[in-house]
């Protein structure tokens, strides 16, 4: 296909030399795509097809206004294609053309949603893995290392928390088939191979020293070359794909360095943070509490979210900003006014960064820079807010730089520039003295042109006489048809119109001359002077980034602040224990839309586990997550949603929801809920706090009874977490009598009328009772399964028996024994008449029988037997009597 020869030719040569899906290459106005990537774009953005004919074949064809491409690149890089951008320059012979950037998912710089847009790499280190992530949109760049037995999980966990949408995986990693697969299913991401040179560790280093500097490169506190290895890699990315933002690049950052609360992946998701289970914005704890007005604030509030903190002067800080913007309403709403609209000053890093920023992103920075002095202004005139952290917050920038950069980007951009930088009218008179020159020059043969009607028509004395412009004829003179006879000689003729003739003089084509000339210049100097403007911006890169984390930061707190007023949040107090002690807890996002029942939780030294049971569908599952998001909240500087709390802080939130619960949303199955209860077990400390739902419920009754029983054990013993398990296992409830710091909660239910009303209030002890039949009843099941299930509810109440049906209808019984916590498996007799249900309601003492795994139904006789057994009182009776007795019943029972 090469020999297609011409510009489909050249496409195919540039295309060969990329291992792009899609190749975008200028030809003058357009950006063209030919062959199957014409057919690929049209089908995926509905473009126009046509073809195209080259030395004797027809190729499809499909293009794009050059101004136009970034929508077409956006939504072609979000469904994942790798795109190719080739633009063509002049040279001595016509046009060359040149690969000069490829697009993919993590190099995308034209966002302007909100979320962050992480790339990430993951390099194996031999006993863990090194990682870093890079927001080119923003500049951040994180690099990590996990390590130990959990490794993978801990490697899950960071890939969640940063949901990269393009991985690179390392050279050791490319063939762990079974370990990409684990990537893959937990993110979304593009999976890109770059090359090897790139991870390898010398180069690498050498890399991020140039970048972030030697001295930050060698003190980041990451002490395996892994991390450096994906950081370099990452860089040699970002270079080899041509977005031009590694200036932007100005800190790394490190954590798992134990400033933050661990929340594993399973965590993240089950507490619904910034998405539902079901993948949903709407509904997370991120949608419910975010009323920035920045998209810079929503993407800090949601890393805080992510990202919870653990320093009690950090958390104080934010709470001190939180209450003071809380009370001080007024201020606080100017204050949102105030950023409402600013720009995104860390996107504007990048962009200045790449030279892809306009005037008019500029002007934006510029006017967003100006806010931190009103802001200041602001805060420091409300007495209130004056005396919170904030004053402390906003004077982290250095206001000297601050203003000299806005003064610099103020002095030379009009007020308002146009959307492009090539057409002139962006820089300011007085700003550049051969600018001006050029500008007056300019704007006297305009004025001449201006006058030129006028003057023309008193000479002439022709009325209806004009002079203009347009694109093929240039200035010209227009005469109605009623005077061109008054026209003179002097003029030239150049067009013939239906009602008026067109002319030119030598002067006027002159000034024209001059005009274009001047335009031309006008046009270069101020692009000139334009970038060198943004090529000074870009080198106060990590100014802009400063100020645009504190702009951030301020609409964070005011966002908390607000949801604080309009919930009637309260301030949490930090303690350094274990204590929990919520009263009047609500669920932060339940009760948006729920007249909720708020509820008491204390957990302290003494009382550190709780067993949650009651019905289903009670409010256990509920209350449980209100307690972790009551903390996590916080942790994040927030107040919380109750009466009052003192939330002990946490080194990490670890929850689990068990198999059965979460195959309902389609994601899990019991092996997946073990290795995370192994998770927990080997991750979590006696700060942590540990939130079990149900666990245990995904496999066969007797071993997850027992797991649930081992774990709790664990967790009690040698964990020592504060930790919050609900179970539908009555069994489990009898471990508060064996466990010190074992306690049990119900959430209460009301039974009457053979209805349950559900009080969602939470009370001591254990529940008496399982209301799962009830729920069976009225949910419209079989009369006869609702009648047995009831039956063996009743058995196993008393008997702590339960017994299993085969397929083959035999019971294989199983006696559990409260004093040893085992399970006692007998088989039983092959006479099932307990089957049957019209023999199965009998007495209570029908029933005790079945304690011995017999199932035979009684008879009258036979009830009178062990009537008299129960009634016959030995120490009252003579040894003959008894033996005579005795007889009696052998005799009965053999005629039987
Ligand atoms: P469980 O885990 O016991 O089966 P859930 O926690 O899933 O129950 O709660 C069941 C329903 O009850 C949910 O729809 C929830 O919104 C509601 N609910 C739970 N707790 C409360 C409460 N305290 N006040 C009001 N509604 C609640
Ligand atoms: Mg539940």
């Amino acid at each position: 296909m090469t020999d297609a020869g011409g510009i489909v030719g050249e496409f195919f040569d540039l295309k060969a030399d990329t291992d792009c899906d899609i190749l975008a290459m200028q030809v003058g106005d357009f950006y063209e795509f030919f062959d199957a990537d014409a057919e690929t774009v049209a089908d995926e953005l509905d473009l126009k097809v046509s073809q195209k004919s080259s030395h004797g074949s027809s190729y499809p064809m499909a293009g794009v206004p050059i101004n136009d491409l970034t929508p077409y690149l956006t939504a072609l890089v979000e469904r994942g294609y790798r795109v190719a951008v080739a633009d063509q320059h002049e040279t001595e012979d016509g046009h060359a053309r040149d690969i000069t950037r490829v697009v993919t998912p993590g190099t995308l710089l034209e966002r302007t949603d909100a979320e962050a847009q992480y790339l990430a790499a993951v390099v194996d280190s031999g006993n863990g893995y090194g990682l870093a992530f890079a927001d080119i949109t923003t500049g951040r760049f994180h690099v990590a290392s996990v390590d130990g037995t959990d490794a993978d999980d801990r490697l899950l966990t960071e890939l969640y928390r940063f949901r990269p949408v393009e991985v690179l995986p390392g050279p050791d990693l490319r063939t762990d088939e079974q370990l990409l697969d684990r990537l893959r299913d937990r993110t979304d991401a593009t999976f890109t191979l770059h090359t090897t040179e790139a991870f390898a560790p010398g180069r690498a280093r050498h890399r991020v020293r140039e970048q972030f500097g030697k001295e930050t490169a060698d003190s980041v506190g990451i002490d395996d070359d892994g991390a450096i290895q994906a950081a370099g890699a990452i860089l040699s990315y970002v270079e080899e794909t041509g977005a031009g933002v590694l200036a932007s690049m100005t800190r790394l950052q490190t954590h798992g360095s134990g400033e933050h609360v661990e929340l594993d992946a399973t965590t993240q998701r089950n507490l619904e943070l910034t998405e539902t289970m079901q993948g949903e914005r709407s509904g997370s704890l991120l949608a419910t509490i975010d009323h920035t007005e920045t998209s810079a604030g929503r993407r800090l509030l949601g890393e805080w979210l992510q990202r919870p903190h653990r320093s009690v002067d950090e958390l104080t800080r934010r709470q001190s900003a939180v209450e003071a913007l809380a009370e001080a309403a007024i201020a606080r709403e100017r204050l949102q006014e105030l950023l409402d609209g600013s720009a995104d000053l860390e996107r504007l890093a990048s962009r200045t960064a790449s030279g892809s920023a306009d005037g008019r992103d500029l002007r934006a920075g510029a006017q967003t820079l100006a806010l931190l002095p009103e802001l200041r202004e602001l805060v420091t005139g409300t007495d209130r807010l004056a005396a919170s952290s904030l004053p402390e917050i906003l004077d982290r920038p250095d206001q000297d730089r601050v203003a000299a950069l806005h003064d610099e980007i103020d002095s030379a951009l009009v007020e308002d520039p146009p959307g492009t930088i090539s057409e002139g009218g962006l820089i300011k008179k007085g700003y550049d003295k051969q600018l001006d020159e050029i500008i007056e020059g300019h704007e006297e043969a305009l004025a001449w042109i201006e006058r030129l009607d006028d003057r023309e028509k008193q000479k002439y004395g022709i009325t209806h006489l004009s002079v203009d412009r347009n694109r093929t004829d240039g200035y010209y003179i227009q005469v109605g048809n009623s005077e061109t006879e008054k026209v003179p000689d002097s003029y030239e003729q150049i067009k013939s119109l239906k009602n008026s003739e067109r002319y030119t003089i030598p002067e006027l084509e002159e000034r024209e001359r001059e005009i274009l000339r001047l335009e031309e210049q006008r046009h270069e100097l101020e692009r000139e002077l334009f970038e060198h403007i943004r090529e000074r911006v870009a080198a106060h890169a990590e100014l802009l980034q400063s100020v645009g984390r504190v702009l951030a930061e301020t609409d964070a707190l005011a966002s908390l602040a607000t949801h604080a007023v309009r919930n009637d949040w309260t301030r949490p107090t930090l303690r350094e224990d274990r204590t929990l002690d919520i009263e009047a807890g609500r669920h932060p996002v339940v009760e948006q839309t729920t007249e909720f029942v708020p509820n008491d939780l204390r957990l302290d030294p003494e009382r550190q586990f709780l067993i949650v049971t009651g019905p289903n569908m009670s409010g256990k599952s509920t209350y449980m997550r209100q307690a972790a998001l009551i903390t996590l909240l916080t942790q994040v500087g927030s107040f919380v949603p109750a009466r009052s709390a003192e939330i002990g802080l946490v080194d990490g939130i670890y929850t689990r929801v068990g198999a059965l619960d979460e195959l309902a949303q389609g994601r899990s199955t019991f092996m997946v809920e073990m290795q995370e209860l192994s998770n927990i077990l080997h991750s979590a400390t006696e700060d942590s706090l540990v939130i079990l739902d149900e666990v245990g419920r995904g496999t066969a009754t007797y071993d997850g009874i027992s797991i649930a029983w081992a774990a709790t054990e664990y967790l009690h013993n040698t964990v020592q977490s504060k930790t919050l398990f609900a179970t539908h296992y009555h069994e489990l409830t009898s471990l508060a009598d064996h466990l010190d710091r074992v306690a049990n909660v119900h959430v209460a239910a009301d039974e009457s009328d053979g209805e349950v009303t559900f009080l969602r209030t939470v009370r001591k002890g254990p529940t008496d009772r399982s209301y799962g039949i009830h729920v069976a009843d009225l949910a419209g099941v079989p009369e006869p399964v609702v009648e047995r299930s009831r039956d063996v509810l009743d058995r196993l109440r008393e008997e702590k028996a339960i017994e299993a049906r085969g397929g083959s209808g035999e019971p294989v019984q199983t006696v559990f024994d409260l004093g040893s916590g085992e399970f006692k498996t007998q088989s039983a007799g092959s006479e099932d008449s307990t089957a049957n249900p019209a023999t199965a309601d009998g007495g209570p003492e029908t029933q005790k029988r079945a304690v011995d795994g017999k199932q035979e139904s009684i008879d009258e006789s036979q009830r009178e037997i062990l009537e008299s057994i129960t009634e016959l009182d030995i120490n009252e009776t003579p040894p003959v009597e008894l033996l005579a007795e005795v007889q009696n019943w052998q005799e009965k029972l053999q005629n039987r």
